[in-house]
This record gives structure tokens, C-alpha cells and sequence, in this order.
């Protein structure tokens, strides 16, 4: 896919003064809930509605969705509200029930992403149509994955599209349910500028108070909209409950959001300026976790050495791994004395972890 001008033109035609804001709950539950959410967004910076019909689970057993009753639902709190709507396909029987009632941008979950067999029947089913379709990143960190699902969409003559960043399954437990990996959002959107790109912070985060945060590094970084889980009544949501806000903190978030507004030059100066910092603190952000998870290991280390009655400090194996950072430190441009200030600092820390075993 070449970088086609027109990839955005359906989000300048919407003429925002602001990102775009894609809102309303995980899960269509009930006509009232679906009513009550749109009417609730209806003043608030929220262009879309959003709700999911049919529901992706991981695990069997959990709430899988209302079906298709609840597209009349979103039609009806189209009307009465004005707002547009949204939700999430899966097969071409989705895309034939959503199209049938009138949902105005369909999304192509982070499940089906990972399959080319399944874009490909829902590229089908979608061919030449008008409406708005967006596509969240696969599961895995894998970015032709992604593009590839975009490039099979634009070939079926699909012209109003955009991508949605949800982040990325790892098993390893961090603080976030779905890792944001930056860079490859910032890789796809140095490769396609003009692909609108929105951010999904609500399955990022998986719980709310880190929602905000993510929203502004998204801004910062050029993103053009955002799609968040909003509902009524949070807590007794049917899915996703703790990541979901209420209309109200939606709308305090949007209000809180920064957004620069310069023009020309200075606003490209400034762009890049934020584009890098949020680079470097989402690297800072990476070391400092990584350090952690490091003294965690060396407590382990401690904790073994105690029970076998060693002493903590064995300078054969320092000398060894310092050898070997000054070595790997010269690949990439860093030098011997920056190395050693680096690790003498790390061990230390280490020594002291271990002491406060030893001493306990
Ligand atoms: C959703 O948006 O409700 C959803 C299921 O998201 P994802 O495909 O990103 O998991
Ligand atoms: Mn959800």
C-alpha cells in the first residue's frame, strides 16, 4: 500500500476542532444502557458511539454479546442523539447485519487482525463500501500483520480508513493488560502519515487510572483520535468493567487533555520536539522497570546465597559480567567509562539488596 493522501480525508471532512473521540460502553447490554450512555455522551467531545454486538472473548463462559437486537439499539441512540455509531465485526454476517443497520465505521478487532483468512471474507463482504473502517493491531507486536490487514481493506476499495492502537498481549505480567509498545505506532505512522491513527486506551490500560496518561502521550505523539470505554455504571459493566469511565469523567478527561494548537513551522518544531521526548520517556519509563526487575532477580540470588551460607560478594563473576557490558556497550556506541559508572551503580544497588536479606 503507498501512502495514499486520501487515506484521511474522511476524518478532515468531519472538520473537529479536537482529536477524534470514539466513546460508549465495551458491550451493548440492554436498549436502556445503550440509550442511557449516548444520551449521557451527547454533550461531551464524543463524535462516535461505540458498543460491541458480538464479543471476542478469550475464555469461553464469559458475556459473549447481545447479537444482532442490539444494532437497533445503536440506531435508535442515533437518531435521538445524533452521534454516530460504531462497533466491531468479525465475519462477513457481521458486516451484512451492521451495514443492513446503517452502523456508520465498523472495526475489525485485535482477534481477527492476527488472521489474513478472516480479514480477507470481511474485505470481502465490506468491498467498495462508503463507511468508515478501522483496524486495531493484532494481539502480537507484529506490524506487517497490521498493515497487511489495512492494505487487504484498500484493496477491496475500501477508501474511509484508519488504524487503532489497543497495544499487545505479552505473558509477562506488567502494569498495563496490553503492553503499549510505542514504537510501532510511531513506526506506522512515520511510514503512513496521512493513515488516521486512534488510540484505544481502555484495552491498553485494563483499569482507569492510567487512562489519562496514555490519552496525552497519544496527543503528544500525533495520534488523531481516541476510542474509550465509557458506560453508565462502570462497576456493574457485563465486560470490561474496571477499564471502563463514566460520560462525566470522559468529559473532564477530554477537557484535561492537552492539545497544541501552533501553526507551521512552530508546530512542527514542537511536534517533533514531543514526538521525541515521549520517546525517550517511554524508554526511561522501559529502564527503570527493567532495573526493578533486575534487583527482584538478585534478591533471588541473595536469598539462595544466604540459605547456602555464601558470602554475597563473589568477585570472579563481577569482573566477568563487566568485561562482558564494556564489550557489548562498544556495539552500540557506548563507552567503557560511561559502562563501568552504569554497572558499578547497578551492583551496588544489588549489594545492598542482598545486604538488607542478610541483615534481616
Ligand atoms: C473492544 O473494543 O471491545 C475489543 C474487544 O477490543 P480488542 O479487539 O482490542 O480486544
Ligand atoms: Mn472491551
Amino acid at each position: 500500500m503507498k501512502n495514499n493522501k486520501n487515506l484521511g480525508t474522511w476524518l478532515n471532512e468531519m472538520s473537529l476542532t479536537h482529536p477524534l473521540v470514539i466513546a460508549g460502553p465495551c458491550s451493548a447490554e440492554s436498549e436502556e444502557q445503550v440509550l442511557k450512555v449516548a444520551h449521557q455522551l451527547k454533550n461531551t467531545d464524543a463524535t462516535v458511539l461505540r458498543a460491541g454486538i458480538w464479543k471476542p472473548r478469550t475464555r469461553p463462559g464469559n458475556f459473549e454479546g447481545v447479537g444482532e437486537i442490539g444494532l437497533k439499539w445503536l440506531k435508535r441512540a442515533k437518531d435521538e442523539t445524533g452521534l454516530l455509531t460504531a462497533t466491531e465485526v468479525a465475519n462477513p454476517r457481521h458486516v451484512e447485519l451492521a451495514l443492513k443497520n446503517d452502523i456508520d465505521l465498523l472495526w475489525i478487532g485485535a482477534r481477527s487482525t492476527v488472521s489474513p483468512f478472516i480479514v480477507q471474507e470481511i474485505a470481502e463482504a465490506l468491498k467498495g463500501t462508503d463507511k468508515i473502517v478501522l483496524v486495531k493491531n493484532p494481539v502480537n507486536p507484529d506490524l506487517a500483520l497490521w498493515l497487511g490487514a489495512v492494505e487487504r481493506l484498500h484493496t477491496s476499495n475500501i477508501d474511509k480508513l484508519g488504524v487503532i492502537h489497543r497495544g499487545f498481549s505479552t505473558y509477562e505480567k506488567t502494569g498495563y493488560r496490553n503492553n503499549p509498545e510505542w514504537q510501532i505506532p510511531i513506526d506506522l505512522q512515520n511510514q503512513f502519515p496521512d493513515l488516521p491513527l486512534i488510540l484505544d486506551p481502555s484495552h491498553i490500560a485494563g483499569r482507569r487510572a492510567i487512562i489519562f496518561d496514555l490519552c496525552q502521550t497519544a496527543l503528544d505523539l500525533n495520534f488523531d483520535g481516541l476510542m474509550i470505554e465509557t458506560h453508565h455504571d462502570p462497576d456493574n459493566a457485563w465486560s470490561d468493567a474496571k477499564q471502563q469511565i463514566t460520560p462525566e469523567t470522559l468529559d473532564q478527561l477530554t477537557t484535561d487533555l492537552t492539545i497544541r494548537k501552533e501553526e507551521g513551522d512552530a508546530l512542527e518544531y514542537l511536534n517533533k520536539l514531543a514526538n521525541l521526548r515521549t520517546q525517550i520517556d517511554i524508554i526511561d519509563h522501559k529502564l527503570t522497570e527493567i532495573l526493578g526487575k533486575r534487583m527482584k532477580i538478585a534478591d533471588g540470588i541473595g536469598a539462595l546465597k544466604k540459605k547456602n551460607n555464601v558470602a554475597i560478594l563473589q568477585n570472579k563473576r563481577w569482573n566477568g559480567i563487566l568485561s562482558k557490558m564494556i564489550l557489548e556497550g562498544k556495539e552500540f556506541d557506548l563507552s567503557e567509562e560511561f559502562i563501568l559508572k552504569i554497572y558499578k551503580a547497578i551492583h551496588q544497588e544489588s549489594i545492598n539488596h542482598q545486604k538488607r536479606l542478610y541483615d534481616e
